[in-house]
């Protein structure tokens, strides 16, 4: 599968839920009800997924939400990818709620990396940002999601003005002690702030910026694909990975690898653009390879060469 311009899909992202179990400030509209009725099954999920690996060559799923782990047969989702697809990787993105309960079981089903969303350090502004008194169980989620085996464990930061700018410095050196790689996200003028977004996005630069008392130098590291920018920042004892995820500042469109699907068979190409239709009438009643192939092509062929400058207020639904 490619597109219009010739980038390959070898990626996909797929939202198991749009339920979520936190209400982060720049995320999930104070309204929104995701309903969780007729979302893909298991059985559905391992179809369409087999098919993308033996028909079209993709190597990568990215479980993401809403909160995936929300998803009461999560366990029986990534057991049917994890056995003789053949992905050369299975990664979820969570909020980190339920990790400490829940890693060594996502283990033992097959899945093997995790991203951690956490924007604060700080008990009282993580609350504020996410609706949710729960900075401890999240640590405590990415301990035990490390040493479960779950490699790598990489922290996702979104950075909002006005909320966690000055904290930037301290999630480095919590990454550096830990041993983690942090991504620090750019705030996309999607979902609840995107009213706000030119006064509340904050650019790699000034991100950067705010770090030169922690960070002593930033040394480039070679472009291995995917979202992230990434550095060795080395600080005043060891260093940490950090990644900079930059679509507003500095798009990386021209790599794009990926699609979305949602949980109720939206078709993304686009994280930022309109669905391009719904795969459901080829899932449903009976799977129909080659009706989902024309209607994976045709969003393809749609696919701009980058992103619009705005989105579609999905991201709570869709992950990012
Ligand atoms: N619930 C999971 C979590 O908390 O990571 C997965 C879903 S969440 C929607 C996926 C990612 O989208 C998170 O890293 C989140 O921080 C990011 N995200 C949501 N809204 C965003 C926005 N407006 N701009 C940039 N990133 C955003």
């Amino acid at each position: 599968m490619q597109d219009a311009c010739g980038r390959k899909v070898r990626y996909l992202r797929l939202s198991l839920t749009p339920a979520c179990s936190m209400r982060c400030v720049y995320c999930r509209p104070a309204t929104y009800v995701g309903g969780t009725d007729g979302l893909l099954s298991p059985a559905e999920i391992q179809t369409l997924v087999g098919h993308l690996v033996s028909a079209h060559g993709l190597t990568k799923v990215r479980l993401t939400g809403g909160e995936p782990t929300t998803r009461p047969d999560l366990l029986d989702i990534v057991r049917r990818l994890h056995s003789g697809l053949g992905l050369s990787g299975l990664a979820m993105t969570t909020n980190g709620l339920t990790l400490a309960r829940d890693a060594a079981a996502l283990v033992d089903a097959g899945l093997t990396r995790v991203n951690v969303s956490l924007d604060s350090l700080d008990a009282e502004r993580f609350r504020g940002i996410t609706g949710v008194d729960g900075l401890r169980r999240v640590l405590a989620g990415i301990d035990v999601a490390r040493k479960a085996g779950l490699s790598p464990v990489k922290i996702n930061t979104v950075v909002v003005r006005g909320e966690n700018v000055a904290e930037l410095g301290g999630l480095v050196q919590f990454a550096a002690g830990e041993g983690l790689e942090i991504r620090f996200i750019e705030l996309m003028p999607m979902g609840p702030l995107a009213a706000q977004w030119q006064h509340r996005y904050v650019p790699e630069s000034e991100m950067r910026q705010s770090m030169r008392d922690t960070v002593l130098s930033w040394e480039p590291l070679v472009y291995e694909g995917g979202a992230a920018r990434r550095y060795r920042a080395h600080l005043a004892s060891g260093f940490a990975t950090v990644g900079f995820i930059t679509a507003m500042s500095c798009n990386f469109c021209a790599h794009c690898d990926r699609i979305r699907i949602a949980a109720d068979g939206s078709y993304y190409p686009c994280l930022m653009d309109n669905p391009a239709g719904n795969i459901l009438p080829a899932i449903r009643p009976a799977f129909d390879p080659a009706g989902l192939d024309r209607i994976l092509a045709a969003g393809l062929r749609s696919k701009s060469a980058e992103h619009p400058a705005t989105g579609v207020a999905v991201m709570t639904s869709l992950g990012g």
